[in-house]
């Protein structure tokens, strides 16, 4: 499927720089939290893509990238698998940064405008978001996703993700010794463990720990076993449901 020539040789070992240098400061700077994609089937793609024959693919270098769905060489790959399924791809738009940020997207639209007009459709391979975006920001194009946006989490090593948040609104980390219940419980309990708890893990399944053995061990180690036995207040999930906006106000300094 993928036909590497020099040039898309070149722009993979750029990649991979960049990617090092990226992955590098994450690690060093304890990062790496994304939100986790997948690619859709070919089958899902050509059959979303069907009436469609100039095609022009976005990508970022932000969680698409680290996911390894919309770097440059996810891109190239694409290019190719739908040239050899009879569609004419124009080219991409790739985001520094991410397709959340209508700024910088907006940047790279109008230096490809020439490009996009010509197109029929865009495939998205970056998450929900920056299909949205682009549905928002190009609406006489049809924007069309390349994934499936799974869940908020950590990249341990290339091609590892293990969901870590559910974007619950009212953080309890504090309260979990830095471990979310909500995320990482299976049954998503705010006063476990269940009854489902044996040897450190969960009766999910067998690879799966128990979210609240870990709890406690770990404030058992901080020393604030007392927290456990606290009976949790009511959580407000309101805080939960959508859609939300929120707008941050300009200030000098972080408490005003
Ligand atoms: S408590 Fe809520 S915000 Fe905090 S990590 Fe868990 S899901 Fe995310
Ligand atoms: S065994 Fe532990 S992680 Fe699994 S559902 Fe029960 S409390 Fe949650």
């Amino acid at each position: 499927m993928a036909r590497l020539n020099v040039s898309t040789s070149f722009v993979l070992c750029i990649q991979g720089h960049l990617f090092s240098i990226r992955l590098f400061m994450e690690i060093i700077l304890g990062l790496g939290r994304m939100i986790v994609m997948e690619l859709k089937s070919k089958e899902d793609i050509l059959e979303m893509l069907e009436g469609y024959e100039k095609i022009v693919l976005f990508g970022d270098s932000g969680c698409a990238q680290m996911c390894d769905v919309g770097g440059i060489l996810q891109l190239e790959d694409m290019t190719d698998f739908l040239a050899d399924h009879g569609k004419d791809v124009l080219g991409y738009v790739f985001v520094e940064g991410g397709l959340c940020d209508e700024f910088a997207t907006k940047q790279e639209l109008e230096k490809h405008k020439n490009m996009l007009e010509e197109a029929d459709a865009f495939l998205v391979q970056a998450c929900g978001v920056a299909t949205q975006n682009l549905t928002e920001m190009v609406p006489e194009k049809i924007s069309l996703p390349a994934v499936d946006s799974d869940f908020l989490g950590t990249m341990p090593e290339r091609f590892h993700h293990d969901e870590r948040c559910s974007m619950c609104g009212e953080c309890v980390l504090d309260l979990t010794g830095g471990i979310c219940p909500i995320t990482r419980c299976a049954k998503g309990l705010l006063n476990g463990p269940c009854g489902g708890s044996m040897d450190g893990m969960c009766e999910r399944d067998e690879d799966t720990e128990c979210a609240w053995q870990l709890i406690y061990d770990r404030l058992r180690e901080i020393d604030k076993l007392d927290n456990i036995k606290r009976i949790w207040e009511m959580k407000d999930w309101s805080k939960k449901h959508g859609p939300k906006t929120i707008v941050h106000e300009a200030k000098d300094a972080l408490f005003q």
